[in-house]
């Protein structure tokens, strides 16, 4: 069977992994340049280049089946046991431990989040900066004629027996509401409509020198950040104090309606500042992202949404669905692939 699949975050990239070792044809969509979606990396350039996370900032797994696939990147030499404990920000003061909360433990990549988003798509067909505008249901079917289309704008119209849409819930929802009405998605666009994310900006500060600091990650009860990260404690960079800081939902929201870069970060910095000490706030350079889709508020209690057509299949995958985290995405795309292995076999 010939499977579309759009989106090369986790869980897409997870699916067309299982359906491509089950001997389908997996071609992905991508809309951006590179691996991973929100386990994003940025390339820092300068006198020596290095890497920053400025998604996903580490991982940790609660089920078995996650807990295998972190073995799997540990054996692979992709991750790396980083703590067993965060740091929090509360009353004024940092903490060494959050109180209340056991031990956990936490990898990090050290080539980067997105290295696990290349390792995972290595074997795969993938079209990166194809942003798919819609997708159209053409009749026929999977055992006679390709009864999808995707189309997207250099390749103009690709045809597959089977299409998976693996990003956030309201990009899926885009994406269902163009298939043609003849087709009854009704359903999946009434439960996606349900979905919506928290945002965060995540900043990235350099210092350009060795600032020691007692913590690898701060969680702030703060109006402001709520996260804080010494990117230094992941990979070895020439030692020098990088800090990514992500933003409340509240923070980023109002600094999206006023699209004020200059205004937003010297906020950020100041409460920067506040926190960790003056030397926070005078950084030597400065990044910023804005994610609209950092995490979902709430998730469906099912491990993926597909059509009741077999022979138009057609399935959501993604973090929204039992979870709103990594290992919920991880394990949506997971279970569809084992589903339509069996199903399509
Ligand atoms: C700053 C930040 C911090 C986070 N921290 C944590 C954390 O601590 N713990 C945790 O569990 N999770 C965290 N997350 C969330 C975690 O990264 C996600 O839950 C997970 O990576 C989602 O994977 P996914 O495959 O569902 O979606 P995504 O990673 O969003 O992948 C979707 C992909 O689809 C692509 N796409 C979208 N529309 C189209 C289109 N029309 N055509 C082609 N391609 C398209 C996107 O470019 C993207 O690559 C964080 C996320 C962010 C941004």
């Amino acid at each position: 069977m010939k499977i579309g699949i759009i989106g090369a975050g986790l869980s897409g990239l997870v699916a067309g992994r299982v359906l491509a070792a089950a001997g389908h044809d997996v071609i992905v969509f991508e809309k951006s340049k590179g691996y991973g979606g929100r386990m994003a990396t940025r390339r820092i350039d300068g006198d020596s280049a290095f890497r920053i996370d400025h998604g996903t900032p580490y991982m940790t797994g609660t089920s078995g089946g996650f807990r295998t696939f972190l073995g799997e990147l540990e054996e692979q030499g992709l991750i790396t046991h980083w703590s067993d404990r965060l740091s929090c920000y509360t009353d004024g003061q940092i903490l060494p431990e959050l109180p209340g909360r056991d031990p956990q433990p936490m990898y990090v990549a050290p080539d980067g989040m997105n290295s696990i988003g290349k390792y995972l798509g290595r074997r795969l067909d993938i079209y990166f900066e194809e942003k798919v505008g819609g997708i159209t249901h053409i009749g026929g079917s999977r055992t006679a004629k390709s009864p999808w289309m995707i189309n997207s704008a250099s390749i103009n119209v690709f045809e597959a027996d089977a299409v998976i849409i693996a990003t956030p819930a309201i990009q899926a929802y885009g994406l269902v509401s163009t298939a043609q009405d003849e087709f009854d998605l009704r359903k999946m666009i009434t439960v996606l409509d349900d979905i919506s994310y928290s945002s965060t900006i995540s900043m990235m500060a350099g210092y350009g020198e060795r600032i020691p600091a007692e913590w690898k990650a701060i969680l702030c009860d703060h109006p402001v950040i709520s996260w804080i990260c010494n990117e230094a404690s992941k990979r070895d960079f020439s030692g020098d104090m990088n800090l990514v800081v992500h933003t409340t939902d509240k923070f980023a929201r109002e600094m999206a309606e006023t699209e004020d870069t200059v205004r937003m970060e010297s906020k950020i910095l100041k409460e920067l500042g506040n926190i960790l000490g003056s030397w926070a706030a005078r950084p030597e350079w400065l990044q910023s992202h804005f994610w609209r889709y950092h995490l979902p508020k709430k998730s469906l209690d099912m491990p993926f949404l597909e059509s009741e057509d077999d022979l138009a299949p057609i399935a959501l995958v993604g973090d929204y669905f039992q979870g709103r985290s990594m290992e919920a995405a991880y394990l949506s795309g997971m279970k569809l692939g084992n589903h339509w292995a069996e199903k399509f076999s």
